[in-house]
C-alpha cells in the first residue's frame, strides 16, 4: 500500500479493528520511510463510490487521490496527516451508511469543505478555491463568508 505523503511502498501495521459493524477491518499502518500513519480497509468487494464530474464523466473514488489534495491544501498549516485521515474516513464511513453509490465531485467537495472549515481557514480556502471552480467573485466571497 503506496504511503499518501512519500509514495513509498512498504509499511507495518500499528493496529487492526472491526469497523462498519463487522463488515471490514480497518487498519492503522506506518510508513516504513517516512513515519507517516494512514488508514486502509480491507472488505468484501461491494460496488465502487462514484464520484460524477460537472461533464457527466464519472471516476470510482479514491481516498488517496483526495489525501494527496488535502496535503497540499493544508501544507505548512498545523493540521497533522492523520486530522487528514481522520476527515477522509469520515466522509467515506457518511457515503457508505448513506448507502450512496454516486456522488456529484461538487458535493463530495462540499463534504470536505464543510469539515475543513471546523479545522483551519487557511486549508478550507486553499482547497476552496482548487476543488470549486467558481464562477465569479460573488461565489467565491460567499464560501468566505461560509467561514464564519
Ligand atoms: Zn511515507
Amino acid at each position: 500500500m503506496r504511503c499518501p505523503s512519500c509514495g513509498y511502498l512498504e509499511s507495518k501495521v500499528v493496529d487492526s479493528r472491526s469497523a462498519d459493524e463487522g463488515a471490514s477491518i480497518r487498519r492503522r499502518r506506518e510508513c516504513l520511510e517516512c513515519g507517516m500513519r494512514f488508514t486502509t480497509y480491507e472488505r468484501i468487494a461491494e460496488n465502487p463510490i462514484l464520484v460524477t464530474k460537472a461533464d457527466g464523466s464519472s471516476e470510482v473514488f479514491d481516498r488517496q487521490k483526495l489525501m494527496r489534495g488535502l496535503l497540499i491544501a493544508c501544507a505548512k498549516r498545523p493540521i497533522t496527516p492523520e486530522k487528514i485521515d481522520n476527515l477522509i474516513s469520515s466522509i467515506e464511513s457518511e457515503l457508505r451508511s448513506g448507502q450512496r453509490n454516486e456522488i456529484r465531485s461538487r458535493d463530495l467537495g462540499d463534504m470536505v469543505l464543510a469539515r475543513l472549515a471546523g479545522l483551519d481557514d487557511v486549508a478550507y480556502i486553499r482547497f476552496a478555491s482548487v476543488y470549486k471552480d467558481f464562477q465569479n467573485v460573488e461565489e467565491f466571497s460567499e464560501a468566505l463568508k461560509d467561514l464564519g
